[in-house]
């Protein structure tokens, strides 16, 4: 048995610190460690066999802040490893307690804590809400005063707050606003270290990029800030175009007319509109298909760009009332592939990133390049200021080494790729890690017990060897 402190084996270990935990809800039943171990790896077929059996020895389901902090101090004094944990609803096994200790479900740390047009006396800028804040929660309370989050992720009904911004990177909204990293787009975080004496550190301006992404490596998320902008009455739409290129086309002139009010720009092309059950009959067959949503005053702009492209509006409702019974953008970014998963649980594909500069030219240069590979997803975004949009062919899952071989290729096309198929923040390329990143992990975690096996341990250096791609990864404007 693993020797961890002081001589004791891991299982004396984890008695202590059960003992020290009185009354906080806390659990080592096998069925719900593996349970509360998992994340949506589980649907990605190159990660499932290599994460399975990877569990936590405890589970540790604090109900405030401060029973947060009386936990995350008995593991910083028996150097148990933390993993945190939200809805678990990540894709890469970000969630995963790779070098088992406790998984910390911060789930019950709920509420909007600050919102500055509560009381309607000034215009609201931000809101402020506790980590464990279901994302939906956050605007269901805040549109009444006619406004809301800019983004959320399409798991917004799901996904909490504090795991959005520890594993998620942008969404619905990121067409008009950007993507998280952006800056302005997270306003202040509250991080709480691992020590014997936890503290509260207030995070504000460029500094929240560090936690940002970084799978809870580097501090636990209590607060999150975020900007708020103009709860528009917004519409779903269903567009169809006889070809991919037309969609291609409509979905970067709506993106580059800055005066459209969007917030989901996802062109699939055939035969990808046939993988949503949920819309079919609405898409005729061998069409491309754009999913949108707009504000009500920008849909007039909304048929003339359709129109001036060929194109069909084939449905159009209110955000949340559409006849597929959920809201749209369950179609859109992560849900995508879910969806073709459903379809065919091998299918997979890649983080790439297109250039701002040829934006159209790239999108259908890799639609005609890679038709051999598979039909061509897309989701547009602002980023870094300008135009782009995160997506790959979508192909049958063969091996890892047919995964390096899409990549290359993706790279000589012209795009940055990211690698969506590990859990190790090097080998992903998504999160850059810097020395500010490093000083962060060295002050709030000075025991290196966060997210044990995604940053630079023995865990990850193994998991790294068998996850990695020649991928060479995202970079941004602005770093450190
Ligand atoms: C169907 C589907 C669609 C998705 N769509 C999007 C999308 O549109 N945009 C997007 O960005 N992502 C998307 N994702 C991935 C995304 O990361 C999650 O949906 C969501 O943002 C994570 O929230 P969660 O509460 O489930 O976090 P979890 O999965 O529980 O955690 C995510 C990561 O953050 C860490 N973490 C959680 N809470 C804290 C905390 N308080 N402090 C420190 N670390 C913490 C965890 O350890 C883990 O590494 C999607 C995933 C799925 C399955």
């Amino acid at each position: 048995m693993q020797v961890l402190v002081d001589g004791r084996s891991r299982a004396e270990v984890i008695a202590g610190l059960c003992g020290e935990l009185g009354g906080i809800a806390h659990s080592t039943d096998t069925r719900k460690l593996r349970t509360k171990s998992r994340d949506r790896f589980t649907e990605n077929p190159a990660l499932r066999g290599l994460l399975r059996g990877r569990n936590a020895e405890i589970f540790i389901a604090p109900r405030d802040k401060d029973e947060l902090r009386t936990a995350v101090a008995a593991c910083a004094r028996h150097r148990v490893p933390i993993t945190v944990r939200g809805a678990g609803s990540g894709q890469f096994g970000q969630g995963v307690p790779l070098n088992g200790g406790a998984v910390i479900d911060v789930t019950a740390l709920t509420g909007v804590i600050g919102w500055h047009g509560e009381h309607g006396r000034r215009l609201p800028t931000t809101v402020r809400a506790r980590t464990g804040t279901v994302v939906a929660d956050i605007d269901a309370t805040i549109r009444p005063s006619g406004w809301e989050l800019r983004m959320h992720p399409s798991t917004a009904q799901r996904a909490t707050v504090g795991g959005y911004i520890a594993g998620g990177h942008a969404g619905i909204g990121s067409c008009q606003w950007g993507i998280l990293r952006d800056t302005g787009n997270i306003t202040a975080l509250e991080v709480m270290t691992v020590e014997e004496h936890p503290r509260l550190i207030e995070l504000r301006g460029r500094d929240v990029n560090s936690v940002h992404h970084a799978y809870g490596a580097n501090g636990i998320i209590t607060e999150v800030e975020l900007p708020v902008a103009p709860a528009w009455e917004w519409h779903e739409l269903v567009i169809t175009f006889p070809e991919f290129e037309q969609a291609a086309r409509f979905s970067v002139d709506i993106c580059h007319s800055d005066g459209v009010l969007k917030k989901v720009v996802s062109p699939h092309a055939h035969p990808l509109p046939r993988y949503f059950p949920g819309l079919a009959g609405l898409v005729p067959d061998g069409e491309a298909m754009v999913l949108l949503m707009a504000a009500v005053q920008s849909v007039t702009e909304v048929e003339d760009l359709v129109r001036a492209n060929g194109g069909r509006i084939r449905y159009r409702c209110l955000e949340g009332k559409g006849a597929y019974g959920v809201p749209l953008y369950e179609f859109t970014w992560g849900h995508s592939l879910l969806h073709y998963q459903r379809h065919d649980e091998r299918l997979v594909g890649l983080m790439a990133l297109y250039p701002t500069t040829d934006l159209y030219e790239s999108i259908v240069r890799v639609h005609r390049e890679f038709a051999d590979l598979g039909p061509l997803h897309v989701e547009l975004k602002r980023i870094d200021g300008g135009v782009s949009c995160q997506g790959s062919p979508v192909f049958a899952f063969e091996s890892r080494a047919h995964l390096a071989e899409v990549t290359e290729r993706l790279q000589r096309a012209g795009l940055s790729v990211a690698n969506p198929h590990t859990p190790v923040l090097g080998a992903g390329g998504m999160k850059p890690w810097g020395p500010k990143e490093a000083s962060f992990k060295r002050e709030f975690d000075p025991y290196g017990l966060l997210a044990q096996g995604k940053l630079d341990d023995v865990v990850a250096t193994e998991l790294r060897t068998s996850t990695a791609l020649p991928n060479n990864g995202w970079s941004y404007r602005l770093t450190g």
